[in-house]
């Protein structure tokens, strides 16, 4: 079975490389079906299977104007993109503040919603085509959501976010160790950071201990049962503040990880 962070397409997207090949299926493309949606997702109700379809047309879409996703089969959407994305809802305390860092086409931030209306949900992106995406997509769907535009490590500097959520998540965003200095900063104490990863999350958590003491952080190993592949949450449980000087300035993290 393929993990999906090992998949070439997810890790294009994650290297920010343009996908290039615009989808020339989207006009034979083979719909979105409730049968589909219902064998990824069983608990699914009428109403959330009316905005899985809904999501799924609107990414195909725009998928052929900007790059949104590589996976654009409806059985990989509903199983790779949201029924990945829903395994972290039973980890969110009820009402939970998330803030869904690099976000892209919404994930996981959005079917997290779909499955969980009682979040309060902000998305962020440092991209500025995908945040137009995610503000279109969120009111065709009825749903409540601030889209941010802007780099995590900014964001987390303004008064209203830094420190201001039960819960941050992130898929496939950046290495563990740098994910730790983008993510926490929006934790409150005794929140968490919810990193998506595949078979490679030991082994990144490995070389985390400097963040995670720095940034004042426990981390545990949610092992989850996906039928596409290994996929383990990482929660990083938020002990003590995070220091002032942390995020340090945009691209920092990723050149010198902690
Ligand atoms: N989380 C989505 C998913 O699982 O499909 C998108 C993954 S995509 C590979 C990575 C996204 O993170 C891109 O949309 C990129 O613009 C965004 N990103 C990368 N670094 C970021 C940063 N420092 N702040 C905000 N967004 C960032």
């Amino acid at each position: 079975m393929t993990d999906i962070t090992e998949n070439p397409h997810v890790k294009e997207e994650r290297n920010g490389t343009p996908a290039g090949v615009p989808d020339t299926e989207a006009s034979c493309r083979a719909p979105m079906t409730e049968e589909l949606l219902l064998s990824a997702m069983p608990e699914l109700d009428a109403e959330q299977i009316w905005k899985f379809t809904e999501y799924y047309n609107k990414l195909l879409d725009w998928n052929s104007r900007i790059n949104l996703t590589r996976i654009t089969e409806p059985s990989e959407v509903a199983a790779k993109h949201f029924a990945d994305s829903v395994l972290g809802a039973k980890l969110l305390p009820q009402g939970a503040r998330v803030i869904d860092v690099g976000t892209g086409a919404g994930f996981p931030g959005v079917p997290l919603k779909i499955v969980r209306p009682d979040i309060e949900l902000v998305l962020v992106d440092s991209l500025g085509k995908r945040v137009k995406f995610l503000e279109e997509l969120t009111r065709s769907l009825g749903i409540e959501a601030v889209c941010i535009h802007a780099r995590a490590e900014d964001a987390a500097r303004q008064p209203g976010l830094r420190e201001a959520f039960d819960a941050a998540t992130s898929r496939a965003v950046a290495p563990m160790n740098v994910l730790l200095e983008l993510t926490t900063p929006f934790v409150k104490v005794g929140g968490a950071s919810l990193m998506y990863k595949g078979a490679s999350a030991r082994e990144e958590l490995e070389v985390c201990g400097k963040a995670l003491r720095t940034l004042g952080c426990r981390a545990e190993c949610v092992d989850l049962e996906a039928e596409w592949g290994a996929r383990t949450i990482v929660l990083a449980r938020k002990v003590s503040p995070t220091p002032a000087k942390f995020p340090r300035k945009a691209g920092t993290a990723q050149k010198t990880p902690l």
